[in-house]
């Protein structure tokens, strides 16, 4: 079974004198194109928000949209760390390796400003690389 589809609108641009109803249709046209620029424009201004959002690991100092909020040491001192760190100061255990006496979970901050759009963090971590591709 054939489908014939209608191939959209075609405009043609070829008129030398324009109508002024047509006048009007590309001054339309033209302010579209303006939104959509100032649109663009907000979203990097977004993306420059986000990264003000961030926070930085208390002990690498990198900014992050997500940090974990815990104790590391006998100081009970509240560290703000990056998964990174995390998971050198717990083990990668949420309530801490039974090796890691001194550390205490405080929940999880994220970067509000982040999710508003639905943005995912960089992961930073190494992803292992199973299949590669042919
Ligand atoms: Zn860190």
């Amino acid at each position: 079974m054939e489908t014939q589809q209608t191939p959209g609108i075609i405009e043609t641009e070829v008129s030398n004198t324009l109508t002024e109803k047509e006048k009007k249709k590309l001054e339309r046209k033209a302010h579209k194109k303006d939104i959509k620029q100032n649109k663009r424009a907000a979203r990097n201004y977004e993306d420059s928000a986000i990264e003000a959002g961030r926070k930085p690991c208390t002990l690498c100092g990198t900014s992050c949209d997500v940090l974990i909020r815990c104790q590391i040491d006998e100081s009970e001192t509240w560290h703000m760390t990056c998964t990174k760190c995390w998971n050198e100061v717990s083990g990668g255990v949420v309530d801490g390796a039974s090796d890691k006496e001194f550390y205490k979970y405080g929940g999880i901050w994220k970067n509000h400003k982040a999710d508003v759009t639905g943005k995912k963090p960089k992961r930073k971590e190494k992803q292992p690389t199973l299949n590669s591709p042919p």
